[in-house]
């Protein structure tokens, strides 16, 4: 998609004219609880858009599940209906924008997917004619390994003839865009605390909403939650799957091996502009097992796709926790009252800088975005 027809999108679904209250003059103010990529994108958006923003974090900022993370941003077949993934196509154009700005550790090689078993094969391209009768998508095609092997010389394809390029994505360092979001709202004036724990909700009506922190108590017309895992727990409600943790591997910085993002049979991996490689696997991680034997694992893998890779070099072998909504779509909105906003997520690397563009917003002109009217809160209740 680009950048004309982008904003022709959000220009069309940007407002919904029944709920535009005129309150232009006063200055808002905002406090965001969770500094993960989500609380940091809404929080760099509403900072620029002139708002008092407070983003506490319990631990230091991007060190959950975003510290953990893949990182691949992407509109690819899983993410359905349309609505989600015509909101992920939108995700990768706000990527570009801010990436712009921030200058952020961005590579847009595409992805390369295959599977080895004929079945498995036929459902990606099943998948993948799903995807192309959207009324928009990202460029998607089949191609066979001598194609592959130009983007990717040194990964073995196993001479597959259907692999799947999606040419429009891109994979992030989520820990280096935080931190760089973090400079620029401390520099258009807010605030970051840490550690400083959300304990409590002390009042909360349309105008404010009064919170216990672990640093004393925050009043604010805004409070948006952006706390993962944890957000089940600050409400009492039910609106995530058990999390489910997976395996990344971040080596040491070394010899350039992989240009896109690849997503073998068992694993996946990225490098990043500093060299480091990011290795994901497909499988839950085995919680029992400890790094010792996720690195066996993997590097056995990686050595197998990979061809002349020698063993993995770790920097950290870390273990994340995905924030899954119950229904798998993005939970964002206001939350029983005006003063609570939630915003939570999986992809929610892919969906960040879109989400802080949408959340702002609807925070800073007061109008319900319809590009998000499918994934409010209010569903679960
Ligand atoms: C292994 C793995 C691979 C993944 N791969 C991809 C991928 O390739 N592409 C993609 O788009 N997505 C991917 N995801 C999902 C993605 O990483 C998450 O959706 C995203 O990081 C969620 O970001 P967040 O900011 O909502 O949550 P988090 O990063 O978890 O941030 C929440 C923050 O809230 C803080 N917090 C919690 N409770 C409190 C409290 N009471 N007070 C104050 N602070 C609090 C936490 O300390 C944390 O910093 C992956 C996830 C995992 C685990």
């Amino acid at each position: 998609m680009n950048r004309r027809d982008f904003l022709k999108i959000l220009g069309l679904f940007a407002l919904s004219p029944k709920k535009i209250y005129a309150q232009k003059n006063k200055s808002k103010e905002a406090v965001i609880v969770g500094a993960g990529i989500i609380g940091s994108s809404i929080a760099y958006e509403l900072s620029k858009r002139g708002v008092k923003v407070t983003l506490i974090d319990k631990n230091v900022p991007g060190s959950a599940c975003s510290g953990s993370s893949f990182s691949w941003i992407n509109a690819t077949y899983p993410k359905k209906p349309y609505s989600y993934n015509l909101f992920s196509q939108l995700g990768i154009n706000a990527f570009h924008i801010i990436q712009r700005e921030l200058s952020l550790d961005i590579k847009w090689n595409g992805s390369l997917e295959w599977s080895l078993s004929i079945e498995d094969q036929e459902k990606l391209i099943e998948s993948v004619n799903e995807l192309q009768s959207y009324p928009k998508y990202t460029p998607t095609s089949v191609i066979g390994y001598k194609k592959a092997k130009k983007l990717d010389p040194y990964v073995d394809f196993k001479g597959n003839e259907n692999i799947i390029f999606s040419k429009a994505d891109g994979a992030i360092d989520p820990k280096d865009a935080i931190s760089k979001m973090i400079n620029a709202i401390k520099k258009n004036g807010g605030s970051v605390l840490y550690p400083c724990e959300f304990e409590k909700i002390i009042e909360s009506n349309d105008s404010f909403s009064k919170i216990k922190t672990s640093m004393g108590i925050l009043k604010s017309e805004n409070v948006i939650f952006c706390n993962g895992i944890d957000i089940d727990k600050s409400f009492n409600v039910n609106f995530l799957k058990k999390p489910r943790p997976g395996v990344i591997i971040k080596t040491k910085p070394q010899k350039s091996l992989i240009n896109s993002v690849v997503y073998g049979p068992k694993i996946h991996a990225h490098q990043q502009t500093n060299g480091q490689i990011i290795i994901g696997e497909q499988i839950t991680a085995p919680i029992k097992e400890n790094s010792r034997d996720h690195l066996k694992r993997i590097n056995r893998h990686f050595k197998n796709m990979v061809k002349g890779a020698s063993d993995l070099n770790p920097l950290e072998i870390l273990v994340g926790w995905r924030p899954i909504p119950k229904d798998n779509l993005p939970i964002i909105g206001r939350f029983k009252n005006k003063s609570v906003y939630v915003a939570v997520m999986h992809s929610g690397i892919s969906l960040a800088a879109i989400v802080g563009n949408l959340v702002s917003q609807e925070i800073v002109d007061e109008v319900d975005s319809l590009l998000l009217k499918d994934f409010r809160p209010s569903r679960f209740f």
